[in-house]
């Protein structure tokens, strides 16, 4: 029988492709003829090793990730990882480059200053309400890292290219536009992403760290809180969170078995962007909040002319299938987040709809 499902454009967690759901549903009363449920098999059992190798597997061919970077699969969300990345890379006398483009960007900043870690904002769209992504940043060259936030979940910003460093290494928040779009990683000394917004469930974190950035981990840290604990020992020093593991496996399955990898997932990501986008310049009803150039692909924030106009708009979305456009709950407004399983069919329709209500409203 068919399920009833809806245009999910919630900003996280977020739409699953169908076919991962599928394919959780049928096997799960007997994961890979074990007679058990992957969310009972062991941890140290083969099947659960499989899931797990395959998935670091896929994400560095993916990434075209070279043998310096280690995969890892960690719990505590990205909002752990705002701690850990100083904590793990910052020893005393050195210092860091954070840019900030909003909320989440602020929460990263935060812990560095928690930790008393020493630290420079390098830059900041905070005078603009963070409606733009800044340009032509002067970065401190002797800087351990440079961090960023390269899609801003709340604002809808985006970094289109990243940042010049010279030669620092990039640390990157991609929770919410990780494997959106294909990038040079080589940048990168780490990069990290809460599955829920683009690969998965909640409860995991997925962390790209290099060799070089791993070394940097002191001695006297928590055993749970250093990078060193799970990359030796491929993310089960203790229980990992195996079935969001297992969910973001078939995910990648998906991207590079059905999708067909990275440019062809950013052509379909920037093909629903700008229909959106279109339909938001061509009106003069719906109004951008994020500056043209700045745009996320992935969070399409917008205004209606009125906040009662926006809730009428919300509540006949949703009476209509459409769900998760209320903007967050920081901001107000509307977002349409069309994250990597969000289809173009829902953005389509999506447009279809937001154009009728701009005749009957507008
Ligand atoms: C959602 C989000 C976070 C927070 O992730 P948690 O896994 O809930 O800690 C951090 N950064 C960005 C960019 C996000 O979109």
């Amino acid at each position: 029988m068919p399920q009833h499902r809806i245009h999910n454009f919630n900003a996280g967690p977020a739409a699953l492709p169908l076919p991962v759901l599928e394919e959780i549903q049928a096997s799960f009363l007997n994961f890979n003829q074990s007679g058990m449920s992957i969310t009972e098999v062991s941890h140290r059992s083969k099947w659960f090793d499989d899931v797990i190798n395959d998935a670091v597997a896929r994400t560095k061919r993916l990434l075209k990730l070279d043998d310096r970077y280690h995969v890892l699969f960690l719990q505590g969300g990205a909002s752990l990882q705002f701690a850990m990345i100083p904590m793990n890379l910052l020893k005393d006398g050195e210092s860091a480059d954070y840019v900030n483009t909003g909320t989440w960007a602020t929460k990263a900043i935060d812990e560095a200053r928690i930790l008393g870690k020493q630290h420079r904002v390098a830059a900041s769209s905070k005078d603009k309400d963070f409606s733009y992504i800044p340009k032509n940043i002067a970065f401190d060259p002797k800087a351990v890292y440079v961090h960023i936030t390269s899609n801003n979940t709340i604002k809808g910003t985006q970094w289109a290219a990243y940042p010049e460093t010279g030669g620092v290494p990039l640390v990157a928040d991609m929770s919410s536009d990780f494997l959106s779009r294909p990038f040079d990683a080589s940048k990168f000394g780490l990069i990290y992403a809460g599955a829920q917004k683009n690969i998965g469930p909640a409860g995991v974190c997925l962390v790209i760290i290099r060799e070089d950035m791993l070394q940097k981990t002191p001695d006297n840290l928590p055993t749970m809180l250093k990078y060193t604990t799970h990359a030796s020992k491929n993310s089960m020093y203790n229980t990992p969170p195996c079935f969001g593991v297992y969910t973001i496996q078939l995910v990648l399955k998906w991207l590079e078995e059905t999708i067909g990898g990275l440019d062809k997932m950013a052509a379909i990501n920037q093909q629903k962007a700008s229909l959106l986008y279109r339909t938001i310049d061509a009106s003069q009803f719906y109004r951008g909040t994020a500056q043209a150039d700045s745009r996320s692909l992935m969070n399409v924030t917008f205004r209606l002319p009125s906040e009662d106009l926006e809730k009428k708009f919300i509540e006949e979305a949703t009476k209509n299938d459409f769900g998760g456009l209320k903007g967050h709950r920081s901001v107000g407004g509307c977002r349409a987040s069309i994250y990597n399983a969000t289809g173009l069919k829902s953005v389509e329709a999506l447009v279809d709809f937001m154009k009728a209500f701009e005749q009957k409203n507008g």
